[in-house]
């Protein structure tokens, strides 16, 4: 789904329509608009689905189907109803799924942070005894995976995206023979912000690729599993599975939340992996914390009955979020199709839209749009320690804003797109 550099475009004189845009420009700044696309956030109206939660699990009704009153401690696996649900969807035994606390990033930090502290099973010592630890990033990727290694002085080595997830051919080469590379950051479905979604070949490649450090590890992060935005229902390969029968059970770490299904603040997070990584992170956790917050997790276990209740409500998603997209998309298509200033995905799914523009205008860009009160991600996010090394890559996110207010901003967005390629090719 990503998309080569854009070619500076060739037939349209973009020089000859800089004063025609500098004055479109004007009219857009005129407008006073105040509008925001920055952060993948649900809006109100999907928030409002899950408003019935808030009443459950109701008063007098605490008891799990194993009799566990979910008010006291313990039950650090998380409720067994609510496991069971979500390892069905995410394709994991329900032995190998933990249901935690709100947030999946957590789970991530975590789990980098125990093996910087204790190693995880396979590692000769804990990883901050290493001179070095590597991640490899794929980019465009999330911001917040970068953030982590950031913080925690991993070093981050990139490799490009491709419309079927990370290019596993430059992975392969980068771990065979650095035992420095320790992790890999992955979104399987829907990848933030890309859209792609991880074909089975390239799952296959990368859970078998011989690595030179004996404990290297994909954070197989599924945060758009059932995030679907078409009928075409993507289904992301099954990597612990084929960790499993590649003969290296331990490689995946699979982390999912219901962030964007139920309550963004208030959701309830997974971890999956293989058994020796589930009964590793459980030994950790455990000291961490007597237990999960169990009401919650009964209280989602209500409102979804099964696997298919999920489903179902991710189509009431799908019926709000699939009208931005598309008029994200369509508007695009309709300024800047014909004029070779820009490429930009067509998500099936997820969050977000990957637009890439004239190399060296995405600042630029995002710096007009600013001007006209239209507010995108910073540009360079989408990279480790925010520079997008060709200032190339912008990342859009429609879903917090009504549908009209999406229509403005696209097109104020559009106009800074040409805006600024016209700058640059009059420079
Ligand atoms: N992973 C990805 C790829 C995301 O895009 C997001 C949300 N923007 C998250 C994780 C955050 O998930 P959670 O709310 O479960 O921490």
């Amino acid at each position: 789904m990503s998309t080569e550099p854009a070619p500076v475009t060739s037939g349209h004189d973009l020089t000859a329509r800089l004063d025609d845009l500098r004055r479109e420009y004007a009219d857009l700044q005129a407008r006073g608009l105040k509008l925001d696309l920055t952060r993948g956030k649900p809006s109100a109206e999907q928030l409002d689905l899950a408003e019935p939660m808030l009443a459950l699990p109701g008063e007098g009704v605490h008891i799990a189907e194993d009799g566990t009153d979910t008010r006291n401690y313990g039950g650090l696996a998380g409720l067994p109803e609510l496991r069971r649900i979500f390892a069905e969807l995410l394709g994991v035994p329900t032995e190998q799924l933990l249901a935690q606390g709100n947030a999946s990033l957590t789970l991530m930090y975590d789990t980098v942070v125990q093996a910087l502290l204790f190693g995880v099973p396979g590692s000769e010592r804990p990883w901050s005894r290493e001179e070095q630890i590597t991640f490899v990033c794929p980019v465009p990727g999330y911001d917040r995976h970068f953030a982590i290694c950031e913080e925690l002085g991993i070093r981050m080595v990139t490799v490009p995206m491709t419309p079927d997830g990370p290019d596993a051919e430059a992975v392969a080469a980068l771990v065979a023979d650095d035992p420095t590379v320790k992790g890999l950051w992955a979104v399987p479905t829907y990848a933030n912000p890309d859209g792609s979604v991880v074909s089975e070949a390239v799952a296959r490649r990368l859970v078998s690729m011989p690595t030179a450090a004996p404990d290297f590890r994909i954070f197989w992060d599924n945060a758009y599993a059932v995030h679907h935005l078409t009928e075409h229902e993507a289904k992301s390969a099954n990597a612990i599975d084929l960790a499993a029968e590649a003969g290296n059970p331990d490689r995946v770490l699979m982390y999912a939340s219901t962030s964007k299904i139920t309550f963004a603040g208030s959701g309830v997070a997974f971890f999956a992996s293989s058994p020796a990584n589930v009964s590793w992170f459980t030994r950790h956790l455990g000291i961490r914390s007597i237990g999960p917050d169990k009401v919650n997790h009964l209280r989602h276990a209500m409102f979804f009955r099964d696997a298919e209740g999920v489903r179902a409500h991710m189509r009431k998603h799908r019926e709000v979020l699939a009208p931005k997209f598309g008029a994200v998309v369509d508007i695009l298509d309709e300024r800047l199709g014909d004029t070779g200033v820009a490429t930009w995905t067509r998500p099936d799914g997820g969050y977000f839209v990957s637009v890439d523009v004239v190399p060296g205008t995405a600042s630029r860009v995002v710096q007009l749009a600013k001007e006209a009160g239209i507010a995108l991600t910073p540009a360079g996010a989408t990279y480790p320690y925010g520079r997008d090394p060709h200032d190339r890559n912008i990342r859009l996110a429609p879903s917090m804003p009504p549908l009209d207010e999406v229509r403005v901003a696209m097109d104020g967005v559009a106009t800074c797109i040409l805006l600024a390629a016209a700058e640059a090719a009059s420079a």
